[in-house]
C-alpha cells in the first residue's frame, strides 16, 4: 500500500514537472504588458511547437480576446487584445485548449504604469548627449565577461572582441557623466548579440528583449536609467529596426517566409539611400537598396508583414515604458520601407507625445538629409514623424573646415554655407550635431591633434543650433583613425578596467593637455545647460572675412557673440559690421578664458581660437 501510494505521488509529481516544462516551452513576447496605456490594443507573439493547433481562452476582466491569428508556421499564433478601461493591474491565465486534453496555460502580467505618457520627457536642444559603446566604456563586473550561453568569450588584445564593459561600469561613473556637464546619455545597443566573434558593437540584436548578459540584466537596464534620471540625466536608447542576427530565434523558424527579405542568394544592399527619394530611381535599385541585407549575418527584417511590424513597435515602447527612457537613436532610418518606419514613430508619439527620437540619416547632402525630418516639405509628401535628424553634413564641414586656409568656400565660409542652407529643413534646431561618433575618425584625430583646432571646433558645435552630441573619450582626446578599423575608434575608456594602470576618469590620471582638453569641455557644457540663450536662442550669423567668422545668438534677454578665428595669427576687428544684433552693448565676458572685455568695439583673438561673449552693459 506504502509502495503504491509512492508510485502515484512520484507519478503525480512528474505529471506537474512535465505539464510546467511544457508550459514552459511556450514564449510569448511582450513578456508583460501595461493598464492605461493610450493604445488599448495589444499583439502577443506565441511561440511553441504546433500551438496554432490550439484553442486560446483567456478569462479576465476587461481583457477582450479580439482575434486569434495563424501564420504559415504552425509553431506560431498572433493573439489581438484589446484592454478595456476596466481592466486592472494583475495576472491572469491564457489557456490553449488541446484536442487531446493536455491544456497549457501561460501566466500573462498587466502591470500598472509607473509614469502617465506626459511624464516621458524627450531630449531636444536644451540638452548635450554623451555617446557610449557599454562593451568600451567600463567594466564594472569583471564575472559577467564571458557567459556559457553567449558564443564569444571576452578577449580584451582583440580590438574587435568584446572587451567587458557593462551597464555596472557605466552607472559607477555617473557622477563623472554628469560632473563633464553633458545631460544625456546613449549607449549603443545593449541587446543580446549571440554572435560567434565580432559582437560587441550591439548592432546584431539576437534577443530584442533581452539585455546581453555580457553587459548586465534587463533589471540593471532599469536601474542605470533609475540611477541617470537621479542625476537629471536623460536616457536615449539605441533602436535597430531593419535587421536582427541570423542567430535570433524568430529568424532560424520564421513565423512566414516574408518575416524577412529573401534572395536565391546572399545579395547586399546597394547602401545607396537615396533611391527613397529620387525621383528618377528604379525599381532594381530601390529593391536592391531596401532589401538587400546589411550583411552577411544581418536578416533584413520585412516590415511589409504586419505581425512583424507590430511585434517591433511594442517592442520600442515596451523598453520606453519598462525602464522610463527619454528618447530613442534609431539605427539605419533610410534603409527600411519609409511609411512602415513612419508608422512606427507615429505609435511611439501616440503613447509618449513628449518623446524625441533622432533618425540615422547617415547622408552627405543637406536635401536629401532633411528628407527624413518630421514635417519637411517633401513634394511626394512623405513625412517620417521623426523630429531630429543627424546632421552628417554639418559633421563633414566640421572635419574640414578648421584645416584649411580660407577660400570663397573653404574654411570658415564652410560653416557659413551650411547653416545658410537651414532653410531646407523643417526644424534645424532638432538636429543632432556632432564632431565624430562611433563610426567616425574621432575627432581629435581629425583636428589633426591641434587642441587649439579642437576648442574651436567643440565651440561651434556647442554654440550653434542643434543638439550637440559628444563621443565618450573625446574629453580626453582620445585618437583613432576610422579606415583603421573600428576597434580603433572604439577603445577602451582608461581606467574603465580593474587592473588599468591609468585611469582618466580622475585628473591625476590625466596628462596635463587631457585635463586642458577637460577643463575647457566641462567649463563649456556646464555655462550652456544654464543657458537659454544658446539652447534656444535666434541664430544670426555674418559672412565670413579673412578667416574670421562671427555668429550670434540672442533671445528677449540676452545676446551672446562667438568668434572664431580661423587663422594661424592674431587678429584685430572693429565691430561696427555687427552692430544691427549688438546694438547698445559695450562689454563682454569671455566665456573660455573668463575674462571681462571692457570695449567690444574692437576685438582681438588670439591665432586659432574661440571666443564666447556675452554681451551685458554696465
Ligand atoms: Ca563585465
Amino acid at each position: 500500500m506504502k509502495n503504491q501510494f509512492h508510485s502515484v505521488l512520484v507519478l503525480l509529481i512528474t505529471i506537474l514537472v512535465n505539464s510546467f516544462l511544457h508550459a514552459q516551452e511556450i514564449k510569448v513576447e511582450p513578456a508583460f504588458w501595461w493598464i492605461g496605456m493610450n493604445n488599448p490594443e495589444l499583439q502577443l507573439l506565441v511561440y511553441a511547437e504546433n500551438i496554432a493547433e490550439s484553442e486560446v481562452e483567456i478569462k479576465y476582466k476587461g481583457i477582450e480576446l479580439v482575434k486569434v491569428n495563424k501564420v504559415e508556421n504552425p509553431n506560431y499564433l498572433f493573439i489581438d487584445l484589446k484592454i478595456q478601461p476596466d481592466a486592472k493591474p494583475g495576472k491572469f491565465n491564457i489557456e490553449f485548449l488541446k484536442k487531446n486534453g493536455k491544456n497549457d496555460i501561460v501566466f500573462y502580467e498587466l502591470k500598472k504604469r509607473k509614469k502617465i505618457s506626459e511624464d516621458y520627457k524627450g531630449f531636444d536642444n536644451s540638452d548635450v548627449i554623451y555617446l557610449i559603446m557599454p562593451d568600451r566604456f567600463s567594466n564594472g563586473n569583471p564575472e559577467n565577461d564571458s557567459h556559457p550561453d553567449m558564443l564569444e568569450k571576452a578577449d580584451r588584445n582583440n580590438p574587435d572582441g568584446r572587451h567587458g564593459g557593462d551597464l555596472q561600469g557605466i552607472i559607477n561613473h555617473l557622477d563623472y557623466i554628469s560632473n563633464l556637464g553633458v545631460t544625456a546619455a546613449w549607449l549603443t545597443p545593449f541587446q543580446e548579440n549571440n554572435r560567434p566573434k565580432y559582437s560587441y558593437h550591439g548592432y546584431a540584436i539576437s534577443d530584442f528583449y533581452k539585455t546581453d548578459p555580457r553587459i548586465g540584466t534587463n533589471k540593471d537596464y532599469v536601474k542605470f536609467v533609475e540611477e541617470c534620471h537621479k542625476r537629471d540625466l536623460k536616457v536615449i536608447m539605441d533602436v535597430v529596426l531593419n535587421h536582427c542576427d541570423t542567430t535570433h530565434w524568430f529568424i532560424r523558424d520564421l513565423p512566414s517566409q516574408d518575416w524577412i527579405h529573401q534572395f536565391p542568394e546572399f545579395t547586399r544592399s546597394n547602401f545607396r539611400t537615396p533611391v527613397q527619394l529620387d525621383p528618377y530611381a528604379s525599381d532594381f535599385d530601390k529593391e536592391k537598396m531596401l532589401n538587400g541585407w546589411f550583411d552577411r549575418f544581418m536578416a533584413d527584417l520585412n516590415h511589409d508583414n504586419p505581425f512583424l511590424l507590430k511585434y517591433l513597435i511594442q517592442n520600442t515602447i515596451w523598453w520606453i515604458e519598462s525602464a522610463g527612457l527619454n528618447g530613442i537613436r534609431l539605427d539605419t532610418q533610410p534603409y527600411s520601407e519609409k511609411e512602415h518606419v513612419a508608422t512606427w514613430a507615429k505609435s511611439i508619439f501616440e503613447e509618449y507625445p513628449d518623446f524625441n527620437i533622432v533618425g540615422e540619416a547617415w547622408l552627405q547632402k543637406i536635401a536629401i538629409t532633411a528628407y527624413w525630418q518630421k514635417d519637411a516639405n517633401n513634394v511626394d509628401g512623405y513625412n517620417s514623424n521623426i523630429p531630429s535628424v543627424t546632421d552628417f553634413p554639418m559633421h563633414s564641414a566640421i572635419s574640414q573646415a578648421f584645416n584649411e586656409n580660407e577660400g570663397w568656400a573653404e574654411g570658415m565660409a564652410r560653416l557659413y554655407y551650411i547653416l545658410a542652407q537651414d532653410f531646407l529643413y523643417a526644424n534645424p534646431e532638432m538636429n543632432l550635431i556632432f564632431p565624430d561618433n562611433h563610426d567616425l575618425s574621432r575627432f581629435y584625430q581629425n583636428m589633426q591633434k591641434d587642441i587649439r583646432k579642437y576648442k574651436m571646433g567643440l565651440s561651434f558645435i556647442l554654440t550653434t543650433r542643434g543638439i550637440p552630441m559628444i563621443y565618450y573619450g573625446t574629453e580626453i582626446l582620445m585618437v583613432g583613425k576610422e579606415h583603421a578599423g573600428h576597434g580603433y575608434i572604439r577603445r577602451d575608456f582608461p581606467g574603465g578596467w580593474p587592473n588599468d594602470t591609468i585611469n582618466a576618469f580622475i585628473p591625476d590620471g590625466r596628462t596635463v593637455i587631457q585635463n586642458e582638453a577637460f577643463d575647457f569641455l566641462k567649463n563649456l557644457l556646464n555655462w550652456r545647460k544654464e543657458k537659454e540663450v544658446i539652447q534656444t536662442g535666434k541664430l544670426k550669423q555674418f559672412v565670413p572675412e579673412n578667416g574670421i567668422y562671427v555668429y550670434f545668438r540672442y533671445n528677449e534677454n540676452e545676446t551672446v557673440m562667438i568668434v572664431l578665428n580661423n587663422n594661424d595669427e592674431e587678429r584685430s576687428f572693429e565691430t561696427g559690421r555687427y552692430n544691427e544684433v549688438i546694438k547698445d552693448y559695450s562689454k563682454g565676458y569671455e566665456i573660455i578664458s573668463k575674462s571681462e572685455l571692457n570695449d567690444i568695439s574692437n576685438i582681438s583673438i588670439s591665432a586659432k581660437s574661440a571666443m564666447i561673449i556675452e554681451l551685458y552693459n554696465k
